[in-house]
């Protein structure tokens, strides 16, 4: 093939969000790349491959791609892919291959077409890393979910009242719309229900890092108040109901026991 038909050729890093194997072992994936914007590959031949391995294609792992850019076309084909990590901690067992798989659909249903992600990118592979080294917390899923919300623009790190604009720390009380995510202080309307609580953690995942926060004694209530919370903002912007989800729940009340 000459270089004006196969197009220039290209090198990414990525995480795999989408994988299908068809026909003869050709696979297509959907990757998020660290640079640049979501794009779909074609490898010929994965699995007669004795060079390109077989979980460089799977869901959550990290690879590396060399492939031909072609203008206008939706798929590039790839020359080589290597794959740099797994996640074999993190996929350990039925309930990690789960949480992983749930973690990498929520993203990739989150994403925009086309547009660059480097911010859902980098949380992410934070998240894999994290759940490879050391385990899973009661805290990471609101956390996540609550940075993703962040990441993509629909959350602020400065909460406050949206009639008088006060802002949190100035607050005694405050209710909560949870649909809109909407809060209003205690002096503009007295609430039915105190959230101030809850819109404190918020805030705080929003403010704070992971290792800040993880080993800290944080009740389960108020974890599974920010997790359905952060479900409830996430499910409009996701368009499909997660299949992984109920799966991931299900998991959890048997394997962690404590958030649902
Ligand atoms: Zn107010």
């Amino acid at each position: 093939m000459s270089n004006s038909s196969s197009g220039s050729l290209k090198k990414n890093t990525g995480i795999v969000m989408e994988s299908r194997v068809v026909g003869e072992g050709d696979a297509f994936i959907r990757i998020l790349p660290s640079e640049g914007e979501v794009a779909s590959f074609k490898i010929k031949g994965i699995k007669k491959s004795k060079t390109r391995p077989i979980a460089a294609v799977e869901p959550g792992s990290l690879v590396s791609i060399d492939y031909y850019y072609v203008q206008g076309k939706d798929t590039f084909n790839v020359k080589e892919i290597g794959l740099i990590q797994r996640f074999d901690q993190a996929k350990q067992g039925y309930s990690g291959t789960v949480l992983v798989s749930y973690l990498v659909e929520l993203v990739s249903s989150f994403l925009t077409q086309g547009g660059a992600h480097p911010q859902e990118y980098k949380l992410l592979l934070a998240a894999l890393k994290e759940l490879d080294q050391d385990g899973f917390r009661p805290v990471f899923l609101p956390f996540f979910k609550l940075k993703l919300l962040y990441a993509g623009g629909f959350l602020s790190k400065e909460l406050q009242c949206s009639i008088c604009g006060k802002a949190l720390d100035e607050m005694h009380s405050c209710s909560l719309e949870e649909d809109q995510l909407e809060i209003v202080c205690g002096e503009c309307k007295t609430p039915q229900k105190n959230r101030i609580g809850l819109v404190r953690f918020v805030e705080t995942c929003l403010n704070r890092r992971y290792r800040d926060l993880k080993d800290g004694q944080i009740s389960l209530e108020l974890l599974r108040d920010a997790d359905r919370l952060s479900n409830k903002a996430l499910k409009p912007l996701l368009g499909k109901k997660l299949k992984s989800e109920s799966l991931l729940y299900e998991v959890m009340g048997e394997k962690f026991g404590q958030i649902l």
